[in-house]
């Protein structure tokens, strides 16, 4: 197997690409698709500033590394959720990381912040963890930009999440979800613009990524995690992908270029007001965070 730029030996075969790479070539494969991920869905504008939702894991570390190697010079910042030893290792792998390169990384722990954790949150609300974490995440990540003056909030979402988001989203008939789902959520009234740079490398991709230039990452899968629906999906769009390589890009592209349009002018976004509790954004007196955090804490 040849590198398909420069012919030395290659290390990955990208079916979906049709092509295989050396460590060099598809580092630069890497850069080039986050490039053109950021031109085509205006992520990033000259001189902003830029923060990275920073996990500890793959995605959101090579997303960081690929924002710096394409000259953009973001922080991170990584979230204490208090789910044991995986969130401590989680964070270690973010501060090890910021460390050994000298970039900033803010470390912010939600039990300090606001009271409770992730494993309180679910079982107050007995709900799934993923709800309670996410909407925790999604708000703090969000008042920290706005805080620390930051104009664009990146996520390490890659292809086959998005992908699996979008299947499930239509096997669902999410329509207010559909309307919301896109590679470049626009900031507005509090809320700084979100992007996703990953959104054309697959997970098999930014795994790679990692290894070949020695990021070390959190390989643990979250102990919340089982009953994800989303881990089903993946396992879904995985068999089809491996009998036709390309779907899940034609998939999320196609549901871009020509369908999501028409979610989106069929519910436009709620007019919003600040929050009583936080002052965040919310289309109600009180937003979502402040209501789990009133049943959570305590
Ligand atoms: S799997 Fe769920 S609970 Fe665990 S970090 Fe992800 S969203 Fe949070
Ligand atoms: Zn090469
Ligand atoms: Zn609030």
């Amino acid at each position: 197997m040849k590198c398909r730029r420069c012919r030395a030996a290659a290390v990955i075969d990208l079916p979906r690409h049709n092509a295989a790479f050396c460590t060099e070539c598809f580092r630069r494969h890497c850069r080039e698709q986050v490039r053109r991920a950021l031109d085509e869905h205006r992520m990033v504008r000259e001189g902003e500033r830029v923060l990275v939702a920073v996990s500890g894991g793959k995605d959101s570390l090579a997303c960081w590394d690929l924002l710096r190697a394409l000259g953009i010079p973001a922080d991170g910042m990584v979230i204490g959720l208090g789910i044991g030893d995986y969130s401590r290792d989680s964070t270690r792998y973010a501060r090890d990381f910021a460390e050994a390169r000298g970039w900033p990384l803010q470390v912010v722990d939600v039990r300090e912040r606001f009271g409770f954790d992730v494993p309180t949150a679910a079982a107050a609300t007995r709900r799934a963890p993923c709800g309670a974490c996410g909407l925790t995440k999604r708000h703090l990540f969000n008042q920290v930009a706005i805080e620390g003056g930051y104009d664009v909030l990146a996520t390490g979402h890659n292809l086959d999440d998005e992908a699996a988001v979008l299947l499930g989203n239509v096997l669902h008939w999410e329509e207010e979800y559909l309307a919301r789902q896109r590679p470049t959520l626009p900031g507005r009234d509090g809320f700084v613009r979100k992007v996703k740079p990953l959104v054309r490398l697959s997970e098999r991709e930014t795994a790679a990524y990692c290894v070949v230039s020695g990021i070390d990452y959190q390989v643990e899968e979250c102990p919340m995690a089982a009953g994800n629906r989303h881990l089903a999906y993946k396992e879904a769009l995985n068999a089809v992908e491996a009998r036709s390589p390309g779907t899940k890009a034609a998939f999320v592209a196609g549901f871009w270029s020509r369908a999501h349009r028409r979610f989106a002018e069929a519910r436009p976004e709620p007019t919003l007001g600040a929050c009583t509790g936080c002052g965040a954004p919310t289309p109600g007196t009180v937003c979502a965070f402040c209501r789990l955090q009133a049943r959570a804490a305590g």
